[in-house]
């Protein structure tokens, strides 16, 4: 059993960034639960939200329900600002190419860009509180640019926040060996037994 957890960036009191007639704590939101629900076809994984609605919390809220639920994995989602265009990640900057955060970004990196087809800004490190008070390996996701006009557009586009979702899945599915639930095993007799999925919040 594997434990996810999705932290959709800002939300409540803070919009995190607004441009375009976008505002960041809605687009993470919505890609966040299209995770969550592309997740639910898979067995063997748990999955937590810090939010599933427009609700304020604060980064020590996000990662101490994190560190206390014993996630295995944390997933922040983000969009970016400031002039730019495409995706590009982040892990805690005092971690190494060769830690298992790091590989687990760079699958993450890869399947996210593959369904997205952003323009790639690469794998990056930072003192971010989300990847550094956390006590689990932990990505923080930075889905586009909200103040550049193209990425804002396709922002707009379910199909476009479809993908990006489906990219976090699919670099979930490849680290952690996730298997559909409800699906005949290879050459196998019978049925494998759903997985136990937990919504929170
Ligand atoms: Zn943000």
């Amino acid at each position: 059993m594997v434990r996810i957890y999705i932290d959709p960036g800002h939300g409540g009191t803070d919009p995190g960034a607004v441009a375009n007639g976008l505002q960041e704590k809605d687009v993470t939101l919505a890609i966040s639960l299209k995770i969550r629900d592309l997740l639910q076809q898979y067995q063997a994984v748990q999955i937590r939200l810090s939010r599933s609605m427009d609700r304020t919390l604060t980064l020590n809220q996000r990662t101490h329900d994190a560190n206390v639920w014993g996630a295995d994995y944390l997933i922040s989602v983000h969009l970016n600002a400031g002039g730019g265009t495409g995706y590009e990640d982040f892990i805690y900057d005092l971690l190494s190419d060769s830690s298992s955060t790091a590989q687990k970004q760079d699958v993450m990196h890869e399947e996210i860009i593959k369904k997205s087809n952003m323009n790639d800004r690469g794998k990056k490190k930072a003192n971010f509180h989300m990847l550094r008070e956390s006590n689990m390996s932990a990505i923080l996701t930075e889905n586009g640019f909200i103040d550049d006009p193209n990425n804002a557009a396709r922002l707009k586009t379910d199909v476009f926040l479809e993908d990006i979702a489906q990219g976090h899945v699919n670099g979930l599915v490849r680290i952690f060996h996730l298997q559909k639930a409800n699906t005949t095993p290879e050459g196998g007799i019978g049925v494998s037994e759903g997985g136990e999925i937990t919504k929170t919040n």
